[in-house]
Order: structure tokens, then C-alpha cells, then sequence
């Protein structure tokens, strides 16, 4: 059984709406002036290269248990700490994710801009 993390890169059409494959709920929508995020059952995470906009319990019992602290501000956002050393970049924290049937859709905004997001998803993030 895999459980590894699965990538999908958008590097062209990166402002599309992101779509859960499991329930189709629109999670992320599309352009940057309005977004939007509404997770689904199956959302792993929300993020960008700045930080997670949302993250599931499993996902953050998962970094927990890598000795990181996983913290919600009351405006929503979610603040993660290393007790000792550095926390890695949202790319590759989230790439370390273990779920069964997990994907993440990583789209890179064009350069000059280059900034990423990272959508993940799992068919039953309840275990
Ligand atoms: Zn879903």
C-alpha cells in the first residue's frame, strides 16, 4: 500500500480552482483576487511558500509527532514552530505527509512571482 504523498504540478494554469477528486467540492477558488478556502472532508491542508491556511487534525497530529508545534491563530491561520532547529519550507513539509491514497496539487504562480500553493488530499482523513 502506498502511502506516500502523491505530487500533481500546475506550473501554467496554476489560477484555476482546486477541486477535492474525492467529493468535488471546490476547496480552493480560482484568480487570486478573491480567494477562497472551504475544505472539504478530504483536505489535508491548504498552503503557500508564507504558511498553512488550513491543516486537518491527522495532518497535524503527523507533524506533531516530528516534534514540531502546531498552533491556530484566532484569525484562522495556522502557526508552525520546530522546537529545536529550523521547520522546513511548506513544499517539503507537506511533500512528508503519509496518508493512504493521498495527493497534493502543487501550483507555481509564473516567475517573477514564483510563489507556490499546496492543496492535499486524502480519501478518509479521519483514519
Ligand atoms: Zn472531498
Amino acid at each position: 500500500m502506498r502511502k506516500s504523498i502523491q505530487r500533481v504540478e500546475r506550473t501554467k494554469h496554476y489560477d484555476l480552482a482546486i477541486c477535492c477528486a474525492y467529493c468535488g467540492t471546490k476547496v480552493v477558488t480560482a484568480g487570486d483576487e478573491d480567494l477562497a478556502v472551504h475544505p472539504c472532508p478530504h483536505t489535508l491542508f491548504v498552503a503557500h511558500d508564507e504558511g498553512f491556511e488550513y491543516i486537518s487534525p491527522l495532518a497535524a497530529e503527523q507533524l506533531r509527532q516530528r516534534g514540531l508545534t502546531v498552533e491556530f491563530g484566532e484569525d484562522g491561520f495556522v502557526q508552525i514552530n520546530a522546537n529545536d532547529g529550523e521547520v522546513p519550507g511548506t513544499d517539503a513539509l507537506t511533500d512528508s505527509f503519509s496518508f493512504p491514497d493521498a495527493f497534493k496539487i502543487a501550483a507555481y504562480v509564473a516567475p517573477p512571482g514564483g510563489m507556490g500553493s499546496y492543496v492535499g488530499f486524502a480519501p478518509n482523513v479521519d483514519g
